[in-house]
């Protein structure tokens, strides 16, 4: 057979398999002849590639009976398909520039095991990354894999994917140009794919959404720093050079206050865990914020955590802030529905148990400010992952690998393709 031929073979084999996975993730338990329908391939390609898959780990066959009484009368039960979701084991890491988590993950996004640390900003990187590979090494010998197959890593600021550097990030002052991949790599003995902290939110929610494969998804991320990613069809919208999603930044008050980024009034300016503290200085001085107050006299660290505690337990003054953040991510989100009149916003990130309220004034907000046609079919939700939606997605970008979906694309870059 010709070299070319070979290569075809191989490829069409990687893109069934890849097929096949998704199908099976997207309706498991099924059966063979359900896979073959979704996939558009013929049932002997479907056995075929089934038994490979079998063999390699990937998938395991359960009894009909177990999953579903059938109502037949006697016969032996068909055997249904399901991922052998603890055949592969990804570590996720997520760096948010106060708090660092670490988990390992098997194939179907559960949790096997878990730690996290509050860090500070200020913090030398070599620190961090001391920090991190503690944390890591900590999970893994409580979870004593016999290995990992895979890691990743979710960064706030700009990266250098092929290269593993953390270029810089405007919550975390001292971090330039950092190989902070190379660095976890010694640690865990895998190097760890790096990628944007929005961009894995995005990823995590098109994994869990098996039911809106053709949708499009805004999914805005709301953590110390804010960020939005568009996922169409199943694919991340990628910018220049691996940039974009920085809607922290974009303006909402020409007049505004000084950015960390050097322009003044971005929406940062008015939704950060730094423009909230400021708000709640700015209310303690005029004698507001009683609440506040006596929860920092007992001793707790002014935080949003505790504004949004606060807010859901009734105080009238923390419920402000809290519907105050939710107008102005409202503004920025329906200047983004205006322009793409998406399928739905998905709010993801730190926001605690104050989701509901944000929620609520960000729709209301979407209501006052989105044209009608753009936001008529629109759902806006809050992610089941929250806080743990970046370190989620980080397990998926691997998982991506794994199954050999196509793998996120960068405009001007190379893409490697890994089998199986
Ligand atoms: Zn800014």
């Amino acid at each position: 057979m010709a070299k070319s031929n070979i290569g075809n073979s191989a490829l069409i084999t990687r893109v069934n398999r890849g097929l096949i996975l998704q199908a099976v993730r997207t309706l498991q338990p099924t059966y063979r002849a359900e896979v073959s329908r979704r996939t558009n391939l013929n049932p002997a390609t479907v056995t075929g590639i089934v038994s490979d898959l079998i063999d390699l780990g990937l998938l395991q066959e359960v009894s009909g009976q177990q999953i579903q009484p059938l109502s037949t009368l006697g016969g032996r039960p068909p055997m249904m398909l399901q991922i052998n979701a603890s055949a592969r084991k990804i570590l996720a890491i997520d760096l948010e520039p106060d708090w660092i988590r670490v988990g390992l993950v098997d194939l179907n996004m559960s949790l096997l095991e878990y730690s996290e640390q509050a860090i500070d900003r200020q913090d030398e990187p070599g620190r961090v990354i001391d920090r991190i590979c503690q944390l890591a090494r900590q999970v893994l010998k409580r979870a004593q894999p016999d290995g990992i197959d895979g890691a990743a890593m979710g960064l706030p600021g700009l990266i250098d994917r092929e290269k593993g550097i953390l270029q810089s990030s405007t919550n975390m002052p001292k971090w330039r140009d950092v190989p902070i991949a190379a660095a976890v790599a010694k640690a865990i003995g895998v190097k760890p794919i790096i990628e944007r902290a929005t961009h894995l939110a995005a990823i995590h929610e098109d994994w869990v959404a098996t039911d809106e494969p053709n949708s499009t998804k805004l999914i805005l991320s709301l953590r110390t720093g804010i960020g939005m990613s568009i996922m169409r069809h199943g694919e991340l919208y990628v910018g220049s050079r691996g940039f974009d999603g920085e809607i922290g930044h974009t303006i909402v008050d020409i007049d505004g206050e000084l950015c960390e980024c050097g322009s003044r009034g971005c929406l940062e300016t008015f939704v950060s865990p730094t423009a909230i503290n400021r708000r709640v200085r700015a209310m303690l001085k005029d004698g507001r914020c009683q609440a506040v107050k006596a929860a920092m006299d007992r001793g707790e660290q002014l935080r949003p955590e505790l504004i949004y505690r606060l807010a859901s337990e009734g105080d009238a003054d923390s419920a402000e802030i809290v519907t105050e953040i939710g107008r102005y991510l409202g503004i920025a989100a329906s200047n983004m529905v205006n322009l793409l009149a998406p399928d739905s916003l998905i709010l993801c990130g730190s926001i605690d148990t104050a989701d509901t309220l944000i929620l609520n004034a960000i729709k209301k907000q979407i209501d006052r400010s989105a044209l009608p046609k753009m936001r008529e079919h629109l759902s806006v939700r809050l992610s089941a992952a929250k806080e743990r939606s970046v370190l989620l997605g980080a397990a998926a970008l691997v998982a991506r690998d794994l199954f050999a979906l196509p793998r996120l694309r960068y405009p001007g870059m190379n893409v490697h393709e890994t089998m199986i």
